[in-house]
């Protein structure tokens, strides 16, 4: 029988190895959860023999998503108190997410905005987009706009456009991050045409966001899509998302930064999982975390470096995390450090400012 371009029954994705008791569990339940969704493209990844290969942790659901802790929320980030409209979240004074589609290309079982993911409210109308420009237009203290969903990427190149020239209309100094997990999940979306498309913006400020999680979602075919934005004069970044049995280990993620870095990409974030309820059985101990980040900060350059960081519930926002090297101050006043290497360092102020 042919197979399908995207796997989004029990039936299909059986065709590609035996489910464990936990996923078949899943499938028959029917509570709410994310849709399952998964591109041809990348479960021809996942390695069939291997029920704890963690690419398949990423896309496969499990019935431990239905397991929710007293602490955990559909919105933990408070992103729908702080919207101005549905699609419009603005968090932080200078920069806001226009979530423009709820759809992606493959749906992450560790997805943190699966309130809004898949919710069925599809594409961004003509009329929402013009609200959003009319909205950057009037408030000039955002300089930033991520233009995220849902995955951007399944609009048409055309819709695309559209959004990009609107905004670019309204607001010329706008600095856009293209916010898309395609170059990991369906790279082919990549086309030649679309990065035509994009080169004609890049006199301006457009940052390209991808999600790599491990070192195997790195192929030919997403090289390809990287080379494609940065070619076309688009900056790509990578956020991480830190993830039990997926990426949990100081090897795996020093080998997915230093390719990203290989392939023109700067490691950006690597996040510690939000308290999105269902997600927990995903989420790494933060003392794990803090060991990882140290271990990588001794292994890492500076720019194949992420900042390990965490978005504090309740809409506390983003602060990094990280081993801490100033300790404080000797009784001269000088500051201490510790050194990486176990040692420790003293540096003074400049005198006489005090
Ligand atoms: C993460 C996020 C941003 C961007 O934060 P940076 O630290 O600048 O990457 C902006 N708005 C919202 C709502 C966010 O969640
Ligand atoms: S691509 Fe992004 S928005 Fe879509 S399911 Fe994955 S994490 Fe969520």
């Amino acid at each position: 029988m042919e197979k399908q371009s995207v796997i989004t029954t029990r039936e299909e994705l059986e065709r590609y190895f035996a489910l464990t008791e936990d996923e078949k569990q899943w499938f028959a339940y029917h509570g709410d959860t994310l849709p399952f969704l998964i591109s041809r493209y990348f479960i021809d990844l996942i390695d069939p023999s291997d029920p704890n290969d963690p690419l398949r942790k990423q896309v496969v659901p499990s019935i431990r998503e239905t397991h929710m802790t007293g602490r955990e929320h559909s919105d933990p980030l408070l992103e729908v108190s702080h919207s101005v409209f549905p699609r419009l979240i603005h968090r932080y004074a200078n920069r806001v997410a226009f979530l423009v589609t709820d759809r992606c290309a493959t749906y992450c079982r560790h997805c943190f905005r699966r309130r809004f993911t898949a919710s069925g409210c599809t594409h961004v109308s003509h009329r929402e987009l013009e609200q959003v420009a009319e909205y950057v237009e009037q408030h000039t203290e955002v300089k930033e706009m991520l233009i995220t969903g849902g995955d951007p990427l399944t609009l048409s190149d055309t819709r695309l456009e559209t959004i990009i020239s609107i905004l670019r209309k309204a607001r010329p100094d706008l600095v856009l991050r293209l916010c898309t997990r395609m170059p990991a999940t369906l790279p082919d979306r990549i086309t030649g045409k679309l990065a035509t498309m994009l080169k004609t913006y890049s006199g301006t400020a457009i940052f390209v966001m991808t999600q790599f999680n491990h070192p195997r979602e790195i192929t030919p075919a997403s090289r390809k899509a990287l080379a494609r934005f940065v070619d076309a004069g688009l900056p790509v970044m990578n956020q991480t998302v830190l993830l039990r049995g997926v990426n949990d280990n100081v090897g795996t993620l020093e080998e997915l930064m230093n390719l990203l870095v290989a392939n023109r990409v700067k490691p950006y974030y690597l996040f510690q999982g939000d308290l999105v309820g269902g997600t927990g059985h995903l989420r790494v101990p933060l003392e794990h975390g803090l060991a990882l980040e140290g271990q990588l900060r001794s292994r890492l350059s500076g720019l194949a470096m992420p900042v390990y960081a965490i978005d504090l519930p309740e809409g506390g926002g983003k602060v990094p995390l990280g081993a801490r090297y100033l300790q404080g101050r000797d009784t001269d006043g000088a500051w201490i450090f510790h050194t990486p290497s176990g040692g420790r360092r003293t540096y003074p102020d400049p005198e006489g400012e005090n």
